[in-house]
C-alpha cells in the first residue's frame, strides 16, 4: 500500500517550499512509504515515528526503517513519520502558523496516538523539543492530558535517559521488534483510559522505563531513584535474528541521503569487548544472522527497491563467520548488475587479503578504518586488539588491491594518553600514505580524530573526560606533527563533545538546561554550522549546574549512577573489572572465540554460552 495522498497545490505546506533549503525533505511520497491501516475498520492506534534530526540523517537508520514497516505490519495500527525541520523550516512552519506534521498523511503530531522518538546521540535532545512544540505537544509530561498523545523513546540514548525523562512518557529499552508490538498492544488495550492508567499498564511491560513513577535523590554518592516500577528495568532483546522481524520492503527517499544504500544487517552485538565502546557493550549478546537469510534479504530488497548499493551492516561486519558465503553468493548478482557491495565497520585485522581480494569482484565503496589510538600501549588499554603489523599489512594489501585512498579515525583524550600515544597517531598516518604512495600517484590519507566521551554502561563510565580546551590543543599539535598537506586532519569541536558528555552521564537536573537553551535558540547542536556553546554555557550557570561536574569529574567505584535503574545484560562488576584492566594494560579476548569473560547473560540469553555447555 503506498502513499495515496497526492501533494496538492491547496496542501498549505506548498508555498513553504519555495522558502526552505532542501524542499525535498519535507515531501515525503516516496516508493515504499505506507498510507492507511492495514486490516480493515477504524485504526486502534496511530502512532507517528519521530527522528530528532534532519531527513538525511533519519533516512539512512536501519531501525526506524524497522519500525516503521513493523508497525505498519500489524493489524489496526497506522505508523506515520517525522523528522525535524531545519532551522529555516521551522521558522518557516511558525511564521504560517502551521503544525509539524507527518509526512504520510499531513497530521499534525499532536492528533496521533502516540509519537515515538529514536534516539541515536546525545545532541539531538533540544531537536526533540523542537518537534513537540511544532507538533502541538506540551513539552513537560506532567502538563500533557487525556487528549494529548504519549511521547515514547527508544534507541541507544534511552539507555541513559535521566536529562530527557521529564519530557518522556516512557522509555523502550532494547530491540524494537520485542518493545514496538508490545507497547502497541498496550495503546490499543487502554484506548479512552486517562493517562495514568495506560502508563501504570505500560509500565508493566519488560523493558519500559515510565519516569513519572520514580523520584530523584541527590547526595554527594550521585543519585538514588525510587520509583513504583520494579527497579532494575531489564533491557529486551532478539534471541534470533533468523526469526526476527524483518522489513520486506524499505521507503526509497526521493533525494540523496547519508547511507543510500539497501541496508542489510548482518549480526546485532558485539565480543570484542572495546573498552570505550557504548555499542559493544549495550547491544551483547552476539547474534548472528544467517547467511542464507541475509542473502535472501538483500535479493529481495534489492529487487524491490532499486536501491545501487547493498550494505551489509553491523558493529563490525569482518567478523561476521558468515561473510564468505554471503560474498559467495551475492557476487555474482551485483556484478551483473552493477549494484555495489558495501562493508561498513570494518576491522584492520580482520580485512584480510582474501576479503579485498573478493570485494574486488564487485564495485567498491571508500575504505575506512578504525584504529582509534596511536600506540600499541593504549590500545591495549582500550582493548582495541590490533597491533602496529595489522595496520601495516592491512594499508599495504589495499594499497596492492588498488586502493589509493584510505580514512582513519582515532580518538583523543582515552584514559592515560600521552604524548608517545598522539605522536602514534601522526606515524600510524603517514605511514599509511608512505605505503600508498610507493603505488598511487594520487595516495590520500584522511584522518578523522575525535575527542573522547566517556558514556554509561561501558568500563570507562567512571573517568572523566579531557577538559576540552586540552583536548582542543592535542588535536591542533596533531595537525601540526602530521605536516603533510597530502594527509588530511579533521576533528569535531571538542565543545560538541564536552556538550554531549554532559548529557550522556547526565541526570533528570538537565531537563532545565535543555529547556532553557532551546529556548534561547539551540537547535542541531550535533551541526558545526548551528552549534551554540555560548547559550549551553549561560542555560548551565542560569540553572545553577556545572557541567564539568557531569563531563570531566572522576567517579568513585560505588557512585550511583542515573543510569543504574537500567540493566542492559552486562553486569557492573564485569564493567568495573574491565576497568582494571585497563588500567593495567591487559587485553581481554574476544569471547566469540575464547572462553567467556563473564559479561552478565546466562546461558539461556547468550547462544556462544550455549555452546560452550554443549561442548
Ligand atoms: S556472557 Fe560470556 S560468552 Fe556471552 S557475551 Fe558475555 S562474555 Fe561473551
Amino acid at each position: 500500500m503506498t502513499v495515496e495522498r497526492p501533494f496538492e497545490m491547496d496542501n498549505p505546506l506548498w508555498p513553504l517550499l519555495a522558502t526552505v533549503k532542501h524542499p525535498s525533505r519535507y515531501i515525503g511520497q516516496e516508493w515504499g512509504a505506507v498510507a492507511g491501516l492495514n486490516g480493515s475498520g477504524k485504526p486502534t492506534v496511530r502512532l507517528c515515528l519521530a527522528f530528532p534530526d534532519v531527513y538525511e540523517v533519519g533516512m539512512s537508520f536501519l531501525g526506524f526503517q524497522i519500525l516503521y514497516a513493523l508497525g505498519n505490519s500489524l493489524e489496526g495500527i497506522v505508523t506515520e513519520r517525522a523528522y525535524c525541520p531545519w532551522i529555516d523550516m521551522e521558522a518557516s512552519l511558525r511564521a504560517a502558523g502551521l503544525p509539524l506534521s507527518s509526512l504520510e498523511s499531513g497530521t499534525p503530531l499532536n492528533r496521533f496516538d502516540a509519537v515515538g522518538f529514536t534516539l541515536q546521540y546525545e545532541l539531538t535532545a533540544t531537536n526533540i523539543l523542537t518537534m513537540l512544540d511544532l507538533g502541538g505537544i506540551p513539552l513537560r509530561a506532567e502538563l500533557r492530558g487525556d487528549g494529548d498523545p504519549l511521547v515514547m523513546a527508544g534507541g541507544p540514548g534511552a539507555l541513559a535517559p535521566e536529562p530527557l525523562a521529564p519530557f518522556i512518557d516512557f522509555f523502550c529499552l532494547g530491540d524494537g521488534e520485542i518493545l514496538l508490538p508490545a507497547v502497541l498492544e498496550a495503546l490499543s488495550e487502554t484506548r479512552g483510559l486517562p493517562r495514568e492508567d495506560r502508563l501504570a499498564r505500560i509500565a508493566e511491560i519488560p523493558g519500559v522505563y515510565v519516569p513519572a513513577l520514580s523520584t530523584c535523590e541527590f547526595s554527594a554518592n550521585g543519585v538514588e531513584i525510587r520509583s513504583k516500577q520494579v527497579f532494575p528495568v531489564k533491557r529486551q532483546f532478539v534471541r534470533d535474528m533468523d526469526s526476527a522481524f524483518a522489513p520486506r520492503s524499505l521507503v526509497v527517499p526521493d533525494t540523496g541521503i547519508i547511507h543510500d544504500r539497501v541496508p542489510v544487517e548482518i549480526f546485532r552485538g558485539c565480543t570484542r569487548g572495546c573498552r570505550f565502546c557504548q555499542a559493544g557493550m549495550v547491544y551483547r549478546p552476539l547474534r548472528e544472522r544467517s547467511p542464507e537469510k541475509v542473502v535472501e534479504i538483500a535479493r529481495h530488497l534489492l529487487g524491490k527497491t532499486g536501491w545501487e548499493e547493498v550494505g551489509l551492516v553491523s558493529l563490525s561486519s569482518c567478523d561476521y563467520t558468515g561473510l564468505v558465503p554471503v560474498l559467495e553468493a551475492l557476487s555474482g548478482d551485483l556484478r551483473d548488475s552493477g549494484v555495489k557491495l558495501s562493508l561498513p565497520s570494518l576491522r584492520m585485522d580482520a580485512f584480510s587479503v582474501a576479503l579485498a581480494a573478493r570485494l574486488e569482484t564487485v564495485k567498491r565503496g571508500g575504505l575506512t578504518f578504525a584504529p582509534e589510538a596511536g600506540s600499541q600501549r593504549l590500545r591495549n588499554v582500550i582493548n582495541k586488539g590490533i597491533g602496529e603489523d595489522d595496520i601495516r599489512t592491512t594499508i599495504e594489501s589495499l594499497s596492492e588491491h588498488g586502493w589509493d585512498r584510505v580514512k582513519l579515525y582515532f580518538m583523543v583524550g582515552l584514559p592515560t594518553e600521552t604524548e608517545a600515544d598522539l605522536a602514534g597517531i601522526a606515524d600510524i598516518s603517514r605511514e599509511a600514505f608512505a605505503i600508498l604512495r610507493k603505488r598511487h600517484r594520487r595516495a590520500e590519507v584522511s584522518v578523522s580524530v575525535n575527542g573522547f566521551i566517556p558514556k554509561p554502561h561501558t568500563p570507562f563510565q567512571w573517568e572523566p573526560q579531557l577538559p576540552f580546551q586540552e583536548t582542543e590543543s592535542r588535536c591542533r599539535g596533531l595537525k601540526r606533527q602530521i605536516g603533510n598537506p597530502k594527509i588530511t586532519l579533521n576533528y569535531h569541536d571538542p565543545r560538541q563533545g564536552f556538550i554531549e558528555a554532559v548529557f550522556a552521564r547526565g541526570d533528570r537536573r538537565l531537563a532545565n538546561v535543555i529547556e532553557r537553551a532551546w529556548n534561547t535558540g539551540c537547535r542541531f547542536d550535533g551541526w558545526t554550522e548551528t552549534f551554540r556553546f555560548e547559550s549551553w554555557m549561560q542555560a548551565f550557570e542560569s540553572e545553577g549546574l556545572d557541567p564539568h561536574f557531569f563531563a570531566t569529574r572522576s567517579r568513585e567505584k560505588d557512585e550511583r549512577f542515573p543510569w543504574d535503574q537500567i540493566d542492559t545484560g552486562v553486569s557492573r562488576e564485569f564493567l568495573w573489572r574491565e576497568r582494571g584492566k585497563a588500567f593495567s594494560e591487559d587485553a581481554t579476548p574476544d569471547c566469540r572465540t575464547g572462553k567467556c569473560q563473564g559479561c552478565g547473560f546466562l546461558p539461556e540469553e547468550c547462544s556462544r554460552l550455549r555452546e560452550a555447555a554443549e561442548e
